[in-house]
């Protein structure tokens, strides 16, 4: 059914799954925390109204969505974003297919991806933030994770603000997630020694054997993590790409060298913390000249297009390699969210509801 909705006197009218929020969460959030609800949506825009809708195909699990779980004053969410609304939809980036367009840049049948609800079918009232998917011939699951929001931001990340020269020693944490391992790959493509860490043997295993890293440690079971970087990276760190902040970040700080480049990407063991831990090595940055350098992949939008060709290059080269965690069905992705708070995620965590 394409074009306006005023055309058609009636629309057929289908169920709709939504994953909601039951209440605003402190501390770790738990699978209690979501419901699913069943409601109905009409195949078509509403009349009068310049709207996308669409057919969910792909939920993405991303961290940050924790930071609109929770309950802050006017402006205090640190994701730069408003908190969820109780019992409505969830929302984050998804892929999916356009059921019926009134905007004129879209139609019946496109594929694609960007701000969507955890629901199954989303009437988006905001079509420009979404973009048309262009390499449809490589698996769609992909824009929620290396060709999406979170490859964006680890090329972002690494080449805009770490801004790697060939032969720098890089460290990476959480580097099997979505953001790591496309950071890690692009850092050996750029002719980096690249050393990550990761929560299991089995992720460990993963970054020597399938992404490329030259060395990599299991962060769990270190005593000392200062340690184990003198150990991987004994001439010491010129990129430290930060997805977890916390006692990391701290000990990564120590083995900076001089004109070293901290791109703070993450720090999600902080993100269920009520009270934060505190740096004691933030010092470090004065006598080596390090640039800490927080960043946002919103900054970096106006890259897309680019980025896009050249990650999909890679991938159809084999140049990278892509390890998702899907699970399937919508009532799947309570839990698979909450998983990413404890690294149970091997890979991009993404949800598959529908086929295209
Ligand atoms: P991900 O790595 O695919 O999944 C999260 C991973 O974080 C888990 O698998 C786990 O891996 C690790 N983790 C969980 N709790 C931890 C803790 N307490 N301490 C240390 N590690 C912990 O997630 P992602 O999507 O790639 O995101 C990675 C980071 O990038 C997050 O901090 C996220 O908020 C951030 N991010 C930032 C932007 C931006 O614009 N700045 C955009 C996207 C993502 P292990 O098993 O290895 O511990």
């Amino acid at each position: 059914m394409a074009g306006s909705g005023e055309e058609a006197a009636t629309a057929a009218v289908v169920q709709n799954k939504k994953v909601v929020l039951r209440r605003h969460v402190t501390g770790f959030p738990t699978e209690d925390d979501m419901e699913i609800t069943v409601g109905t949506t009409e195949q078509r825009v509403p009349a009068g109204l310049t709207a996308v809708l669409i057919k969910n195909l792909y939920l993405s699990c991303d961290p940050w969505m924790r930071g609109r779980m929770s309950k802050h004053d006017d402006g205090a969410n640190p994701v730069s974003a408003s908190d969820f609304v109780i019992g409505e939809a969830m929302v984050n980036y998804g892929v999916g297919k356009v059921i019926d367009s009134t905007h004129p840049e879209f139609i019946a049948g496109d594929l694609v991806w960007g701000m969507s609800g955890w629901e199954e079918y989303t009437l988006v009232t905001q079509p420009e933030s979404l973009h048309k998917i262009n390499h449809a011939d490589l698996p769609l699951s992909y824009y929620t994770g290396i060709l999406g929001m979170p490859g964006l931001t680890a090329y972002a990340g690494f080449t805009q603000v770490a801004r790697p020269n060939k032969g720098d020693f890089v460290f990476v944490s959480a580097a099997s997630g979505a953001v790591g391992q496309v950071v890690g790959q692009l850092a050996k493509i750029a002719g980096c020694y690249v050393v990550g860490s990761a929560g299991s043997d089995e992720k460990v295993s993963l970054l020597k054997t399938k992404f490329g890293y030259d060395d990599a440690f299991n962060y769990k079971s270190e005593i000392d993590l200062s340690a184990a970087l003198k150990r991987c990276l004994p001439d010491g760190i010129d990129i430290y790409f930060d997805n977890v902040g916390g006692t990391t970040l701290d000990a990564a700080l120590l083995h900076m060298r001089h004109g070293g480049r901290v791109a703070v990407c993450g720090m999600i063991s902080q993100y269920n913390l009520e009270e934060r831990d505190g740096l004691r090595n933030l010092f470090c940055i004065i006598p080596k000249s390090i640039r800490v350098e927080g960043f946002n992949v919103s900054r970096f939008f106006h890259l897309y297009a680019r980025f896009e060709e050249e990650m999909a290059g890679y991938i159809k080269d084999r140049k990278v390699a892509v390890v998702e965690d899907v699970v399937e069905g919508i009532e799947s992705a309570p839990a698979a969210l909450i998983g990413l708070f404890s690294g149970k995620n091997v890979g991009k965590q993404l949800v598959a509801i529908a086929r295209a």
